[in-house]
């Protein structure tokens, strides 16, 4: 390793390390800087389900009537904080100028090509001896409902999933129970998508930075950067705590953090933080034999190797880390049915939050930076980074090293929203 790497890669969550990974097996030399992960990545505490089935983007028509109706319940999984802030009222026009069912007809095919390759690579990658206790599982993902609604809704996805060629099969309340053994309260059915999986993120890291520092990655942990260094209109390393530290090329995947170190360099690109909390239990009665998505409540359960973790909630509150109890209580509450006897005594300091990168169209940035030379991006993607982050590092290793992507990049541009 020497003291000018041929790659830095800003933000050591999946995405930066994913992107670490598929750089030094090309034989790149890569450092990942990060100010601290287990503060701040989202990362960790997330439900960690690889979900091809997620082919909607979350600007989808209807989204916006159904986003007002859930703004007037303290307790619903959406919230947005008021306030007179340009970048977040400039995001939410993009975000509903892509609310139609033209930008979803688009983004299927896109989402679900990412989305599969990335899962062969969770194959790949989790073959490996690093990878042997994260806990990754194949056995797919069931969508749950109980209302009538949600049942329509999830009916939907199914066809809109089977349209674009994916695995998916309605279940009736006896074939979630024959699937999942321990089912939420309630439960009437629901749709089995086949392709999706799941992993221990926080396991799932671990296994990368040890495969990384096996090929020669250097990981400078705790050191903030401010800002990137650019001359000439090419970056050539970036300032933390004061030094600076040399790069030929530099990678930015510092999550919903990304804009501000761009806008050091004066590119901006469309990025909200979209707060999102989970609560795993350690000690269950019950463990679901695989991941459940409860749509009535919006709430995720995955089973661990060290419990269920359950987790929700969509708000859009800017960089605030303070815990709504509303909205928590929904996440508690299905915690309730898979611990009974401690039901209602989940205190909130068990709760963990994270921010989701979330970009306007539902797409990732993934690519070249506009106007800077050797700068580039790898964030936005929301609700998906653990699902997306091989696939974006093998492409963002492609594009670095001159070799032709495996897909048209054309709708992950930086600069698509300039
Ligand atoms: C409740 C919840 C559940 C989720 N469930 C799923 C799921 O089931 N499946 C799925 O695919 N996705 C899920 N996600 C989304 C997923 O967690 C994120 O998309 C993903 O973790 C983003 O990864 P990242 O590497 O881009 O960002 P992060 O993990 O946030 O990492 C960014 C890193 O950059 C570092 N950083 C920031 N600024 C600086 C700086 N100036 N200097 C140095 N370092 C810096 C931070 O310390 C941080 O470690 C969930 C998210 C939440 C909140």
């Amino acid at each position: 390793m020497s003291d000018r790497p041929d790659l830095l890669i800003i933000g050591g969550g999946v995405i930066g390390r994913c992107t670490a990974l598929f750089a030094a097996h090309r034989g790149l030399d890569v450092a990942v800087v990060d100010r601290g992960v287990h503060e701040e990545s989202a990362s960790t505490g997330n439900a960690g389900m690889i979900v091809p089935s997620h082919i909607v983007p979350l600007a989808a028509p209807g989204v916006i009537a159904q986003g007002m109706k859930w703004l007037t319940r303290p307790d619903s999984p959406f919230f947005i904080k008021p306030r007179a802030d340009r970048r977040l009222a400039r995001w939410l026009w993009l975000f509903k100028r892509h609310c139609t069912a033209d930008h979803v007809q688009r983004s299927v095919p896109i989402l679900r090509d990412l989305s599969l390759e990335s899962r062969a690579l969770f194959d790949r990658i989790c073959g490996a001896g690093h990878y042997a206790d994260a806990g990754y599982c194949t056995d797919g993902l069931i969508m749950v409902h109980r209302s009538q609604k949600c049942a329509r809704d999830n009916e939907y996805l199914a066809e809109t999933a089977a349209a674009a060629g994916l695995d998916a099969e309605s279940l009736d309340a006896a074939g979630v129970e024959a699937l999942a053994g321990a089912v939420p309260t309630g439960v009437r059915g629901g749709v089995l998508f086949r392709q999706d999986a799941h992993i221990d993120p926080e396991r799932f890291l671990g296994g990368l930075r040890g495969e990384c520092e096996e090929l020669g990655v250097r990981f400078i942990d705790g050191a903030n950067v401010e800002k990137l260094s650019i001359h000439d209109g090419r970056v050539d390393g970036v300032i933390a705590d004061g030094e600076r530290l040399a790069a030929d090329a530099v990678t930015v995947a510092a999550g919903a953090w990304t804009p501000e170190i761009l806008r050091t360099a004066g590119v901006d690109i469309p990025l909200q933080p979209a707060k999102g909390y989970s609560v795993t239990l350690g000690d269950c009665d019950r463990t679901p034999g695989v991941p459940m998505i409860v749509t009535d409540d919006k709430v995720t359960i995955t089973p661990l190797p060290d419990g269920v973790r359950f987790g929700g909630t969509l708000e859009l509150a800017g960089f605030d880390a303070s815990r709504s109890e509303h909205r928590i209580r929904a996440i508690l509450a299905a915690a309730d049915d898979y611990r009974p006897e401690t039901s209602g005594t989940t205190s909130m300091d068990e709760v963990w939050s994270g921010f989701r990168p979330a970009s306007p169209d539902g797409l990732p940035f993934i690519g070249p930076a506009p106007g800077v030379e050797n700068l580039y991006v790898a964030t936005g993607h929301g609700m998906m980074g653990v699902t997306l982050g091989p696939i974006t590092g093998r492409l963002l290793a492609d594009l670095i090293t001159g070799e032709a992507p495996s897909l048209d990049m054309s709708p992950f541009e930086p600069g698509r929203f300039s």
